[in-house]
């Protein structure tokens, strides 16, 4: 088998691995590693998981030493261009690791964020850039980055740069980098589009695939489960209520949508987290570092915002709306089976969304089992549904709402401890604000007006007091026993594998085609 040490890398890279107990190279790095060593063109395809950014970054790091040369000023000596914000940290920091104590310097810059702290960065030139191809050509045009010095260029998530309609930035930062260089292209799918941007980029590439085009990670099992709109939030909440479900990624469509998921899981008493385009930067980065770190069970996200996410053990995707591209199927489900893990994802799709369900599996070349929804998920919809229109009420005649809430359904009705919002549960510990580690987060994420939301009344409560009939305390379902509101009222949990997969029906088409962008998708960034 091959190790490290038959590549010829230098030995504090080495260390470094040692460091990060990375015993052997995957299948990506086995292959592509000799050649990029030998300063190989390469065209990978592979899917975020898979080791990727070890693959390139090691040989990347490793030629940058042979010899380790003085930066020009606003120069970078490798460039790494990725699509979002949260790939090119993650890649940023994976250089770090691997660099270990030799003495590369790594910038990483993207939008969003202040320019100038940037430009004093780049004002000395680095050995590493890893950008979005957006804020690359701001700096640029504010003469703060030239990129005629640049050795070794990397193209990461190819396909999802021009998903995101980067093939101008693309181009134009192939314009301004040297012909002579080294170059890489990294791409979890396939399409005629990328070959020939590979075409123009490359020159006599390595290719090295380590998943078939648009094949969709073996090991993770994958169900559909036929619904209507209004029963999704109840099969949410059923499926979160398996302990099993430990780590999760839900994906919607939008950003409201998102922003949706998360307002009734909270009303649920799950602790979730949206990361989407109009989160903050640092809304972001708490959001994902409390999932990381188990405080939060749920991170619900646009695919946008998750592309390049690299978070181990993620037990289940979830996907809430299908994507109407088929290959962002693949990627987020890619989130979970990570490093060799075993993983799971769970498709809700209602009737329009059945087209975008048969591109998937005419992509996947498989037919995605079935589940029907169970009766109590049905029950539970319908307990939503009279929650939402009684809110609705509420909020369009607040003079015609109840003086409080003891008929309202929300209220003490899932079990003992069950708080129907942040505000109720603030009310029931005395209004003294966010307590426990998992409040805190929600109160930091959320900014100043989720805090002052922790301690002001809600319209239509009396008194600034909501009625329960039951106490407010615990009752969160990510709790160290594990043990959820659902187990502890005995309804019965079903795990989305449990059992024979029933082949429901999707009902009867109204033979509507939902409207399909499959050019430059809306930025949601
Ligand atoms: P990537 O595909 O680059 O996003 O990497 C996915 C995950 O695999 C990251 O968490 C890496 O730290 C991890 N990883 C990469 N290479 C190895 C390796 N050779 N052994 C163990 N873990 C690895």
């Amino acid at each position: 088998m091959t190790s490290f040490k038959d590549f010829g890398l230098s030995a504090p890279i080495l260390a470094a691995l040692a460091r990060e107990g990375y015993s052997a190279p995957t299948p990506i790095q086995a292959q592509a590693i000799p050649h990029l060593m030998q300063g190989r063109d390469l065209l990978g395809i592979a899917q975020t998981g898979t080791g990727k950014t070890a693959a390139f970054a090691l040989p990347l790091i490793h030629r940058l030493m042979e010899p380790h040369k003085r930066t020009a000023p606003h120069s970078a000596r490798t460039l790494v261009l990725a699509p979002t914000r949260e790939l090119a940290s993650q890649i940023a920091e994976s250089f770090k690791i691997y660099a270990g104590d030799l003495p590369i310097s790594v910038e990483v810059v993207f939008g969003g964020v202040s320019i100038g702290r940037q430009e004093r960065a780049l004002f000395r030139g680095v050995d590493v850039l890893v950008a979005t191809p957006g804020r690359l050509l701001d700096l640029i045009d504010r003469g703060s980055c030239r990129l005629d010095l640049v050795e070794a260029l990397v193209l990461d998530e190819a396909d999802q740069m021009l998903d995101l309609g980067f093939v101008h930035a693309l181009k134009r930062i192939a314009k301004l980098v040297p012909k002579k260089r080294h170059t890489l292209l990294f791409s979890a799918t396939m399409p005629k589009q990328i070959a020939s941007l590979a075409e123009g980029y490359l020159t006599d590439p390595v290719r090295v695939a380590v998943t078939p085009v648009a094949t969709t990670a073996e090991r993770v099992a994958q169900h559909v489960v036929p619904c209507e709109t209004r029963l999704k939030q109840a099969m949410l909440e059923h499926l979160l209520s398996d302990p099993a479900f430990d780590r999760v990624i839900v994906f919607t469509r939008t950003k409201h949508g998102a922003d949706r998921v998360v307002k009734h899981l909270d009303r649920a008493g799950i602790d979730a987290a949206a990361i989407h385009g109009n989160k903050s930067q640092p809304q972001r980065e708490r959001a994902l570092a409390a999932f990381r770190d188990g405080q939060i069970g749920v991170l619900v996200a646009t695919d946008i915002a998750a592309r390049g996410i690299d978070i181990d053990g993620v037990s289940h995707v979830v996907n809430f709306e299908l994507p109407n591209i088929p290959e962002s199927y693949v990627h987020r489900i890619g989130r979970t089976a990570r490093a060799g893990a075993k993983g799971s994802a769970v498709s809700f799709c209602n009737r329009e969304e059945e087209p975008y369900l048969r591109d998937i599996e005419k992509l996947i070349r498989a037919q995605i089992p079935r589940l029907s929804v169970p009766k109590e998920v049905q029950t539970r919809a319908a307990e939503i549904g009279r929650m939402n229109r009684a809110e609705t009420e509420e909020a369009i005649l607040p003079s015609r709402a109840p003086r409080h809430h003891a008929g309202r359904p929300d209220v003490g009705r899932r079990g003992e401890g069950h708080a129907a919002n942040e505000g109720e549960r603030n009310q029931a510990r005395g209004g003294k604000g966010p307590r426990g580690p998992r409040e805190q987060f929600r109160a930091r994420a959320e900014g100043p007006a989720a805090e002052s939301a922790t301690r002001e009344p809600r319209r239509g409560e009396a008194n600034g007091r909501p009625q329960r009939s039951e106490g407010a305390a615990g009752g969160r379902r990510f709790d160290a026993s594990g043990e959820t509101p659902r187990s502890r009222a005995g309804a019965p949990t079903r795990k989305p594998n449990a059992g024979a997969p029933a082949a429901a029906k999707g009902g009867e088409r109204d033979g509507r085609r939902p409207n399909r962008q499959r050019g430059p998708k809306r930025r949601d960034d």
